[in-house]
This record gives structure tokens, sequence and C-alpha cells, in this order.
């Protein structure tokens, strides 16, 4: 198109960094030397982890929050405070409760200084848009997850923005629901009646990027960076059963892991100290053996391929990855190349009984989760056999944010209680030896 060359980018993000204040008064950096441009006409897909900054990101463009250093530019001016012509779409809806629907919608329209009679219009025609006709006068709490994200879409299309920000807009979705939304927005895109230029989406759902998007930059963690760009051809309606589609995915997939794995590698060998600081999200001991479980029986014989296993196993590419790379962690399992395998201690895993589970378990947590080692000494060497949770808090917060240093100690908890490593006092927060001898 000649009008896209013509025209400056929307956004255009350069060297942007971004840190926020950790627990321990040090800064914790979030972003780092970000590049990103928004072209005219298409739909751009940020996919990463949770917590690799892509909301952090996403807040920079709708000017919410300010890049500690580079650039953040709405077609050709810096961006402070909200730009015009940007719109955003909340995970969590972000309706007002005692509103109509339509009062939502039209509420994005006062701020622009749109008579009454004008914001009416545009209102009904962004929810006729939608799907929402004869719902204009429902209020949120008669509506489903679905109408409600409905509302939230209507609300930032009715000031006609050129940009659209989405941050994980299907995520509190049930499956069929996000599906039917996803399909309904790319009709609308692909039939040009959508009145916007791009949409710039968050996601932690690689099928999702490759259904939706043009272009995917893939964020690496800790720090957020653009770590790769892929450019998705393939037509509207796209085909998740397509073959290529599958093989993107996979490919996808195995980039995602492959980070992951060279981290791992690296915590190991630098084995003393270091290894204390890996965040462990909340993953139950439960969710544990009953993965590998799963992937110790048919049709897996202990090496699946990931996309599939998330497939039937109905959960987010999030939700897989956090799984396969504590796993991984405690050596029960390997990532590789998007599959996940196995070790021999996995598969002898899955053939004990309860009490020998606990042993292996509680083995592999002294060997490889620094911290568990770190907890066991302190409980054996002080002559009380316990320590307040907040000796270990404290470590923890020198190498993540309060939220994931609070989210690590109580997995730690949940794993060196079954493990039977440790008992937890809840009340007192105090770590002691279940028992001392
Ligand atoms: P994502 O959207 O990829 O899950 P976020 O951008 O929400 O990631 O967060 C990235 C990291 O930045 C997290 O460690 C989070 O705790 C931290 N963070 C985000 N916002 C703030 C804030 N206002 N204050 C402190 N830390 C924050
Ligand atoms: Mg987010």
């Amino acid at each position: 198109m000649l009008e896209q060359s013509a025209a400056p980018n929307l956004i255009d993000i350069r060297s942007v960094c971004r840190s926020f204040p950790k627990g321990s008064g040090e800064n914790l950096l979030v972003l780092e030397n970000v590049d990103l441009t928004i072209r005219a006409g298409e739909i751009v897909g940020l996919l990463g982890r949770s917590g690799s900054g892509k909301s952090t990101l996403l807040r920079i463009i709708a000017g919410l929050v300010d890049p500690s250093s580079g650039e953040a530019v709405c077609r050709g001016k810096k961006i402070a405070g909200p730009p015009n012509g940007v719109a955003m779409v909340f995970q969590s809806f972000a309706l007002f409760p005692w509103l109509t629907v339509l009062q939502n919608v039209e509420l994005g329209l006062e701020a622009l200084g749109i008579d009454a009679a004008e914001r009416r219009t545009r209102a009904l025609a962004a929810i006729d848009l939608i799907g929402l006709d004869g719902f204009e006068s429902a209020y949120p709490k008669e509506l489903s997850g679905g109408m409600r994200q409905r509302v939230g879409f209507a609300r930032a299309l009715v000031v006609h923005p050129d940009l659209l920000l989405m941050d994980e807009p299907f995520s509190a979705l049930d499956v069929l629901t996000a599906e039917t939304l996803r399909t309904d927005l790319i009709d609308l895109w692909t039939e040009g009646r959508l009145p916007i230029k791009s949409v710039l989406m968050v996601t932690h759902n690689i099928e999702e990027a490759v259904l939706m998007c043009d272009r995917i930059l893939v964020f690496s963690s800790n720090p957020g960076r653009v770590a790769t760009e892929i450019k998705v051809d393939f037509p509207h309606p796209r085909n998740r059963l397509d073959p290529a589609f599958r093989q993107l995915v996979d490919s996808i997939y195995g980039r995602m892991t492959q980070r992951t794995e060279a981290k791992s590698t690296a915590a190991t060998e630098a084995h003393s100290g270091a290894g204390v600081g890996t965040a462990l999200g909340h993953v139950s001991s439960n969710e544990l053996s009953g993965l590998i479980e799963t992937l110790a029986g048919p049709p897996y014989s202990g090496h699946a391929d990931l996309p599939v296993l998330a497939g039937s196993l109905q959960m987010e590419t999030d939700e897989i990855l956090h799984l396969g790379e504590s796993l991984q962690l405690l050596r029960f399992a390997r990532l590789s190349e998007g599959d996940l395998v196995l070790t021999e201690a996995g598969l002898r895993f899955a053939n004990l009984e309860t009490d020998a589970r606990k042993k292996l378990f509680a083995e592999h947590l002294i060997n490889y989760v620094p911290v568990m080692g770190l907890i066991r000494r302190v409980l054996d060497e002080r002559p009380s056999h316990t320590a307040p949770a907040a000796r270990f808090r404290n470590e923890l917060e020198d190498y993540m944010s309060e939220d994931y240093a609070d989210e690590t100690l109580k997995t730690i908890v949940s794993w060196g209680r079954y493990a039977e490593l440790f008992a937890y006092d809840e009340q007192s927060e105090t770590f002691s030896l279940e028992n001392p001898h």
C-alpha cells in the first residue's frame, strides 16, 4: 500500500529500558533495550512468558508508564500521557459495574468532547458491530464473561483508535468462548469493518499468536527483550490443523524452550549460591507427579510433543512450559526442541509407591533446588532447628521482586512439605525440622 510507506510509523519504540524497585531496595530490570515499530495495517503479537514485561511495554505505549530510558514515540511525537488514537482492551474487562453496556461504551467518548447525540450513534454502532445488539441496557453482572469482554472491545473501538492495544484479552475466558471471540475479531478485521488501523496484542499463548498475528515478536524473560521476530503470512481464516500452522507452532515452542534449556544449564553450572535466585512459580507436587504419570503412560511412553500434550491436557502454553520447566529443574524431565522427555529418574518416579516417591522427590529437591539445600542446612545447624521464613525471603528478594519471592516461598513450602523435608507453621511463618535428631 502506498499510504503505508508515506505515513510515519504509528509507534516507534527505541532502546526502551524499564526497571522497578525490588523488595530489597535495588532495581529490577524488566525491559532491556526493546525496539519495536508498528505500522498501519498489521496485527502484531507480543509473545512471552508471564513476567517477561509484556504488560509493562503495553502500558508504556498507552502512556500509563514511562520508560526508564530510551524513546517511546507515537506518530512522530514522544509519548507523554495517553496518546490520542490509542485504545486498550484489558484481560480483566475493567467495566464499571454500575453502568449499563451502552453507558460503559459511551464513556470512552466523553473525554473526547463529542456531543451526546453523536456519542449515542457511535456507541450503538460499536455495540452492533461487536455482536452485543439487544444488550444495550444490561449491566455487566448480567452478562457472561465473553459478552463482558465484547463490551470491553466495543468501548475501545468506539473511539476509532488508530492502534488497538490488547493485553491477553482472551485469557480470562473459557476455551470455546475465547475461540469464538478471536474468530469474530479476525473476520471483522479481514472484512475491513473494524474502525482501527493496527493491533498490538499481548499473549502468552503461541497458538493464539499464530492464529491472529501478521508478525510475532517473541519476548525473552529476565529481562524482557525481543528475542526473535516471526512473520506469519498464512491467509485468514487460518486453520489450526493445517500442517504448516502446526509446524510454525512447534518451532516457536522449540525456540521458547531452547532459551529455558540454556538458562537452566547455566544455573546448574554456576551451582553455589547463584541458583538460590531461581524463581519458582506456583506448581503443586500433585501437578508434577500427575504430569510424570501422564508422560510415563500411553501414548507418550516418556516422550511427548509439547503442543500435543498441552492440547490433550487442555493447558495453556504458559502452564505447560511452567510445569515442564519445574520437572526439568528437578531433573525428572528434559525440555528439548519443543518436546518433554522423562529422564531415567522421572521414569523411576512414575513406578514407585507413595513413600518411595517422596524420598526420591526429597533427594532431587536437595540436589537441584539450591534454596531447599539452604533451608535444610540452616535448620540442621541451628540448635533450635527452626528458622523464620523472613530469613529466606530476604535472600530471595536479592534476586527477584517481592511478588516472585512470595510465590517462590509458597512453592518451596508445598514441595518441602510433600517431601517431608521440613514442617512449616503458617501462623508464625517458621520452618522447622519435622524429626530433628
Ligand atoms: P507480563 O505482562 O509479561 O506478565 P509484567 O510487565 O506485568 O509482565 O511484569 C514484569 C515484571 O515487572 C514482573 O516481575 C512484575 O512483578 C514487575 N512489575 C510490573 N509492574 C510493576 C510495578 N508497578 N512495580 C513493581 N514491579 C512491577
Ligand atoms: Mg501481563
